[in-house]
């Protein structure tokens, strides 16, 4: 492509906030989904960040904008005010019919599935923008250099050729990176053996916990005294108060807990020993990102600062 840089994702670095982030080219401060999972006040219990209505600002493109995804829990953040929208996991009859049953999640062929229902797409329902997600399933699952993972990328590469033959203008881009993670830090069993009160909320806890078993790199921390117990331990790179994060990271100040804890670079939180073997995301070391487009954007937009993957979708479009 044209046009190729690396640009920075939101922070923590999962699917939820950085979708939205993309989807609807805004920060997560504008559109307030803060993980892919929350304390939800509302109950005060923990939470799937997926419905519609928590999110203050969604996808609304003029024309016919259409998303495609792999997973449906996205459709809720993404699909609400698009025209027309499908996801593998639950795939309505022309598509099905069009490009063959869909695979399950947890494969590598459901995110070709979804790119081939977007060639397919393109002419049978002739959207003006078309968004498409794949899912992150084989880079949790294999090293970059592994033979899985070679496949996969070449594969990828070959299935957004051929879209880029079919469409005037086309933009890939990243949610978040991935990294070998080999230490658990549990951060409640640290808190109760200092006595402190508190609540850990695992940011990265989806309904699909064969990507991860919900252990990343960022948690948010409920109870100010648990907040400062954390900020000392191994493992721990940083620490954010709701207003630094507000200022530093672009989060919304009220759907941070009492703040957010991110890992050092081969760390994830969660409960149990501390020796792991994964590949996940989460903290401030999953924020780099590709970047491409089918033609350079305007020097103006390039000069309003580091490029961001919220960035894509404005800059294909030529919009200020
Ligand atoms: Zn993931």
């Amino acid at each position: 492509m044209p046009f190729r840089t690396l640009a920075r994702a939101q922070i923590p670095t999962v699917t939820n906030v950085n979708m939205l982030s993309v989807a609807a080219a805004c920060r997560p401060s504008e559109h307030g989904v803060t993980g892919n999972s929350w304390l939800d006040p509302r109950t005060g219990t923990l939470a799937y960040m997926e419905d519609a209505e928590l999110a203050w600002r969604r996808p609304s493109w003029e024309g016919r904008f259409a998303v495609l995804t792999v997973k449906a829990k996205l459709l809720g953040l993404l699909g609400a005010h698009a025209w027309r929208s499908a996801a593998a996991e639950c795939p309505p009859q022309d598509l099905v019919e069009a490009v063959g049953p869909a695979p399950p999640v947890y494969s590598a062929e459901s995110s070709l599935w979804v790119l081939e229902a977007a060639l397919h797409v393109l002419e049978a329902w002739r959207p003006d923008l078309l968004f498409v997600a794949t899912t992150d399933f084989v880079f949790h699952m294999h090293d970059p250099a592994a033979p899985e993972a070679r496949h996969f990328v070449e594969a990828l590469d070959e299935a957004i050729g051929r879209l880029s033959r079919l469409i005037a203008r086309l933009g890939v881009t990243a949610d978040h990176g991935m990294g070998a993670k080999t230490r658990r830090v549990d951060l409640e069993a640290a808190l109760a053996r200092a006595g402190v009160e508190g609540r850990v909320v695992p940011v990265i806890r989806d309904r699909y916990t064969r990507h991860h078993e919900n252990l990343g790199g960022a948690a948010y921390v409920h109870g100010w005294e648990a907040l400062e117990a954390i900020r000392g331990l191994h493992g721990v790179d940083q620490v954010w108060t709701p207003a630094d994060a507000a200022f530093g990271l672009d989060l919304p100040e009220d759907r941070l807990g009492d703040g957010l804890v991110l890992a050092q670079p081969h760390v994830v939180f969660g409960a149990g020993g501390p020796s792991v073997a994964l590949r996940s995301h989460g903290s401030a070391h999953e924020a780099e990102v590709p970047f491409f487009l089918s033609a350079p954007p305007a020097e103006t937009a390039r000069a309003a600062g580091p490029v961001a993957n919220r960035d894509l979708i404005p800059w294909l479009l030529g919009l200020p």
